[in-house]
């Protein structure tokens, strides 16, 4: 007998347990959670053949939640490096990883992860068929759609829990494309191979064609479908342009078919765009998409900050989250410039915290606001352990603080003897003035 997805199982009535700790974790009821799970709003990705420790939600009204990135490239290919970046993003609070590998043993670096990591890992199966075309057949065009199907029922079987996959690059989208030329084109690796092979092929997206195919896989391990934006905009210029609207359309469609066959499923979106762009962008995908979750990478909203792009992508992300994004993919300095290393993952992903925070103090999120305010009494106490512990990132809170802190001085550096808190409280009466440190 076919398995019952959690889609079909809420839909009779049974919650597991899995949900009940996943509201408790996010300060939901349990009734609202099913309630968001069951219209499509969230989503809890994971895989059946495996257990982790962290599970997440994204989506419907929870937490802005972070993915990061990691992943050997041709030019570099250690899996002890890879692991590192788990670790490093894992423990900077990232509540998902994507392994993206495309060199080296790639099946042996995705097992690893999977086995590695905590939270729910993520893939883009595309790539690996990708790879293995241009290894075995000469050419990536060269593969056919059961090479693609093939990579992802190997991914799914290796306990990913959400998979990326392009299926909104169809034919017509890209005579979209070719009818209103862009200055970068497409962007996206996954983007970029499918269009190259319906372009060469003159048929078919096989991921859309055989989107039935795909939901029989995906039922199959309860894997959620993070449904691809293979032409999102790689510039400002390209921003909200025909292409990637006729591709958000199709993505709409899909996440019907999704919810009708019991598969959960997510939509990814941009990309690069201008400030001024970002929350229309946001609104408007989320309706096309009837509300899905909607997960964004970045939005980078100036194309010119290389070496910052992390801080480029969190002003786009905090806009995004803000109007109603759910999951920021960060975005690590080294963007553009080369593969991230375990030090720029750690950066990346403690940057798209804080995007992801300030977006969730906007939205009411519950305990978001009592974060801050803790600081805050702990600042105007200069109580600097505690300080230092509700820190979004303490580690780097700590070594700035000590590297420049008078010992025995209650006020920091930054004013000294000047120090406005302590001022102030002289002439107001406080006495909740702790010593430094
Ligand atoms: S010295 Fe200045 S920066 Fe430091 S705690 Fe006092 S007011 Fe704040």
């Amino acid at each position: 007998m076919r398995r019952r997805t959690l889609l079909e199982e809420l839909r009779l009535g049974a919650v597991p347990p899995m949900v009940e700790e996943l509201a408790a974790a996010e300060g939901m009821e349990t009734g609202d959670l099913v309630d968001v799970l069951l219209d499509g709003t969230a989503v809890t990705p994971y895989n059946i053949t495996r257990t982790m420790d962290k599970p997440c939600v994204v989506g419907g009204g929870s937490r802005i939640k972070v993915n990061a990135n990691i992943g050997t490239s041709s030019d570099y290919t250690g899996m002890e490096d890879e692991l590192v970046k788990v670790r490093a993003a894992v423990e900077a609070g990232a509540d998902t990883v994507m392994d993206l590998s495309t060199g080296g043993p790639i099946d042996r670096v995705r097992d690893a992860v999977v086995a590695a990591s905590p939270v729910p890992v993520g893939s883009v199966p595309i790539y690996q068929a990708a790879v293995r075309a241009q290894d075995e057949k000469g050419s990536i065009v060269a593969m056919d759609p059961d090479d693609m199907f093939r990579a992802i029922e190997d991914h799914c079987a290796s306990g990913v829990d959400f998979i990326t996959v392009h299926c909104g690059v169809t034919g017509k989208v890209l005579e979209a494309l070719k009818a209103n030329p862009r200055v970068a084109d497409i962007v996206s690796r996954g983007g970029a191979f499918l269009a190259g092979w319906i372009l060469h092929h003159g048929e078919e997206n096989p991921l859309y064609a055989g989107f039935d195919r795909l939901l029989d896989i995906a039922r199959k391990y309860e894997v959620t479908l993070s449904l691809g934006d293979g032409l999102r905009p790689g510039c400002i210029e390209d921003a909200s342009d025909a292409a990637q609207v006729a591709e958000l359309v199709v993505l709409g469609e899909l996440v019907k078919r999704c919810r009708e066959a019991g598969v959960q499923c997510m939509v990814e979106g941009p990309g690069h765009i201008p400030l001024h762009q970002v929350e229309a962008n946001i609104r408007m995908a989320k309706g096309i998409t009837r509300g899905a979750p909607f997960y964004v990478l970045g939005p980078l909203v100036t194309d010119v900050a290389a070496g910052y792009d992390h801080i480029a992508a969190a002003m786009g992300g905090a806009i995004a989250a803000m109007a109603g994004a759910d999951f920021l993919c960060y975005v690590t300095p080294r963007e553009h410039l080369g593969l991230p290393t375990a030090e720029d993952v750690r950066e990346g992903v403690i940057v798209t915290r804080i995007a992801a925070h300030a977006a969730d103090i906007a939205r009411g999120i519950p305990g978001a606001r009592d974060w801050d305010l803790s600081m805050s009494r702990a600042r105007k106490g200069l109580q600097w352990e505690e300080q230092l512990e509700l820190a979004l990132d303490p580690v780097k809170a700590r070594r700035l603080f000590g590297e420049r802190q008078v010992e025995g001085e209650k006020a920091c550096t930054m004013c000294g003897d000047f120090c406005a808190m302590r001022f102030v409280s002289d002439y107001l009466g406080r006495e909740d003035i702790s010593e430094c440190g």
